[in-house]
């Protein structure tokens, strides 16, 4: 015997088919029942997908309409009472109404706050809990999608969110212990085991995620308690979960917790295995997750399959599952779907389907089945040709990292001197104004990129198009008197995917959909091989705005950090040392710009701080080779180029010594919902730098008026030197119109006006 099983699949579907579905309900061209009969297609279509990859034990309750966590608090009735009455009345709408906000009729319900999902790209709605909080049942979304799964034939294993997991993630809005609340939970949760039990589920899947942060005596308190207190109701048995890394100090904690089984994430921590199979209690069921599910690569079976013999050894064949190491919700579907790449490359990757079919193939194997050795042959083969390809490993790169000295990530001349050359040079006023990059991605621009692709529009024509383009973008902001000019980014799809198309070792997918948040997906490309520019990136269209105008022009780049942090990168690499590749074919792009005689060139780097490994211990290394990389970069441009660089979605508090590492001369940051909040860090840290805190948020349609801008101005100086200040919005223009746009920075550009007279 050996069984596979696994925790969860993607459930946007493999042509976004769930997308599809809920924009046409949202705008209401169709029917909640429309989108709940294609919600139940999919979940169907996926129970069948699994079980003919040959897994045993398929999960249910994975799928959502929006989100996990907020489905968690909707069936707990942890929402806040504004938005009872609705979902009372009508429980999708409700749901949604948490989701998106809703107004309608009167009513005005906004959508809760949006946070990431430990170190993924996904993203969860943060319930909101107080102190009086009560829970009890709303709607019973496990119990129907395990009955559900069970007439089409499948036992499937309910997934749960643990409570002390949701409790935590979960934010106070009264300033409560959230964790005080783990006794109101624990009997709703029991009530719902209860009847997971009696509609004949075995064992429910219980995620406890937050077992892989720091440890803090608080939480294990909490898990102590509330796993002693379900051992005591009749339930089904329960598969703790913890994925993500591994459970470190945790370790004694969950040796000793009352469970039936315990799922380990063995790929980012093997290194647990050892200590917590010595402890291991007998006839405790081990879930091994040995195929990564946070990548796209084909897994090392052989040596998965010593792994497993290794734990099998311990814990009894009977006792053993082999599963992904977290739930496929962080890979795309298909990887045979990609039928536009080559058959070499494609056959490096498995996305959900091809992992589940790994596991089969190991779980035979573990049976010494006669069929597996071959298959594990031919695994080992493409294994091996991934291994050795000239595809992957460029001599040129090799040299030139072996190269690197830490000289590539100096300036040649400290802040000071290059500030005096840098304003010589572009004679900048008081309260610069300048803007984050991109301006409206319109309609036109979008279907023009779309018909050149398509071969109905001729290069020619498409370079015509994009040139007229730039020409009105800067008509535009010299008609708005702004200083420092931007060319707009028309040419650009996304600020990964331009640059990583024209480098090399970067693959791109057609279907490789992967859920962000709700309906939003991204298609993070493939970094295979060793990173290499072969030719200039950015520096025709740069030069053409240049010649456009006398007005300082900024060179737009996405950092290395942000290049490496929104892909699907190497496993056979560290992190590291794909990201300095990245940041060494950026460093030529800067060298041509400058060449080109650009005197502003701006490097993003909205993901620095996304990058920050889970457990605290680990943060100063990433940081020393982000924070590297970022320079690397720059470090190439000469004392009289001016090095900005732009971070949205961003805290800094616990990072500003990192941030002012990175020794750009100029940093634009998101402030103005916080209302110039995030400036303290930059000013208790004595920042010495240029700072441009938004001045207002292009996520909203709202346009603020100069005097609102001015008040966060105003805000800022008190704070700040006047000579370290800049004025732009919060970040980048695409999602917004032109007229709203050009409305908006008018009143910024008389806002910055109105301080330069009174300072
Ligand atoms: N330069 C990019 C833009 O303006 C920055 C985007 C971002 O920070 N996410 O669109
Ligand atoms: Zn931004």
């Amino acid at each position: 015997m050996s069984t596979t099983r696994n925790s969860g699949f993607p459930r946007i579907g493999a042509r976004r088919e769930l997308k599809q579905a809920l924009e046409t309900c949202w705008r209401g061209e169709s029917s909640a029942e429309d989108l709940q009969r294609t919600a139940r297609e999919l979940r169907h279509r996926h129970w069948q997908l699994q079980a003919d990859a040959g897994i045993d034990i398929v999960p249910c309750n994975d799928f959502s309409l929006y989100d996990q966590m907020l489905d968690t608090a909707f069936l707990f009735d942890a929402i806040p009472d504004d938005y009872r009455a609705l979902a009372d009345r009508d429980p999708l709408a409700g749901y949604f109404a948490l989701a998106r906000g809703h107004q309608k009729d009167g009513v005005d319900l906004r959508a809760l706050e949006m946070t990431k999902w430990f170190d993924t790209n996904y993203h969860y709605l943060v319930p909101e809990l107080h102190a009086a909080q009560q829970f009890r049942l709303r709607g019973d979304k496990p119990l129907a999608e395990f009955l559900e799964a069970k007439a089409a034939g499948h036992h499937a294993q309910p997934v749960l969110l643990g409570p002390v997991s949701f409790l935590w993630l979960s934010k106070s809005v009264d300033g409560s212990d959230r964790l005080e609340l783990l006794d109101r939970l624990l009997p709703v949760y029991a009530e719902l085991l209860s009847r997971l039990h009696q509609a004949g589920a075995d064992w429910v899947q219980v995620d406890e995620p937050c077992l892989v942060l720091d440890a803090d005596p608080r939480l294990q308190a909490a898990w102590q308690h509330a796993y002693a207190v379900l051992a005591q109701q009749p339930r089904p048995k329960l598969l703790l979960a913890s994925y993500f890394g591994s459970v470190g100090d945790n370790l004694d904690l969950v040796s000793g917790l009352p469970v039936e089984g315990l799922h380990l994430d063995l790929v980012r921590g093997v290194d647990q295995l050892d200590a917590l199979l010595q402890r291991w209690p007998r006839g405790r069921v081990l879930s091994a997750g040995l195929i990564d599910g946070r990548n796209i690569w084909r897994a090392n079976l052989d040596h998965a399959l010593v792994l497993a013999r290794y734990a099998q050894g311990h814990v009894g064949a009977e006792n053993l599952w082999l599963a992904p190491s977290c739930s496929l919700l962080h890979v795309p579907v298909d990887a045979d779907d990609e039928t536009a790449l080559d058959a070499e490359l494609r056959g490096w990757l498995a996305f959900a389907k091809q992992k589940l079919e790994e596991l089969r193939l190991l779980g035979d194997a573990l049976l010494n089945q006669p069929h597996a050795d071959a298959a594990l042959a031919r695994a080992r083969e493409r294994h091996e040709a991934r291994r050795r390809s000239q595809r992957v490993h460029r001599p040129e790169v090799a040299e030139l990292q072996a190269s690197l000295t830490a000289e590539w990530s100096q300036r040649p001349a400290p802040y000071e001197t290059r500030r005096a050359r840098q304003q010589e040079r572009l004679q900048l006023p008081a309260f610069p104004t300048t803007t984050i990059g991109s301006f409206p991605q319109t309609h036109e621009v979008r279907q023009a990129r779309a018909r050149h692709r398509a071969g109905k529009l001729s290069d020619g024509d498409y370079q015509a198009y994009l040139a007229s383009e730039i020409e009105r973008c800067v008509r535009v902001q010299e008609e708005l008197d702004i200083d420092v000019l931007v060319h707009g980014e028309f040419e650009r799809n996304d600020m990964v995917e331009y640059f990583g198309e024209q480098l090399e070792g970067f693959a791109f997918t057609r279907q490789g959909w992967v859920q962000s948040y709700g309906s939003r997906c991204v298609k993070p490309p493939i970094i295979f091989g060793d990173v290499w520019r072969p030719t200039p990136m950015t520096v025709a269209w740069t030069r053409y705005a240049q010649s456009l105008t006398t007005r300082p022009m900024k060179g737009m780049l996405t950092g290395p950090v942000t290049v490496l942090q929104w892909s699907f990168v190497r496993d056979d690499q560290s992190r590291a040392d794909t990201c300095r590749q990245i940041s060494l074919a950026l460093r030529e792009e800067v060298r041509d710009l400058e060449a080109a005689g650009i005197a502003v060139i701006q490097i993003d780097e909205p993901a620095l701080r996304e990058g920050l490994p889970l457990r605290r211990a680990e943060w100063a290394s990433y940081l020393d080779w982000a924070v590297e990389c970022f320079r690397i970069t720059a470090g190439v441009a000469g004392e009289g180029t001016q090095i900005h660089t732009h971070m949205c979605y961003s805290e800094f508090n616990d990072i500003i010594e990192a941030v002012a590492a990175m020794d750009a001369d100029v940093i634009s940051i998101e402030t103005s919902r916080s209302r110039m909040e995030l400036l303290d860090a930059f000013v208790r840290f004595r920042y010495p730098y240029q700072i441009g805190p938004g001045v207002y948020d292009i996520h909203s349609p709202r346009l603020p008026d100069s005097a609102e801008m001015r008040g966060l101005l105003d805000k800022a100086s008190e704070v700040l030197a006047v000579e370290q200040i800049w004025v732009n919005p919060d970040c980048g223009l695409k999602t917004r119109g032109w007229a709203e746009t050009t409305a908006a920075l008018r009143e910024m550009v008389e806002a910055a006006k109105a301080m330069r007279l009174v300072h």
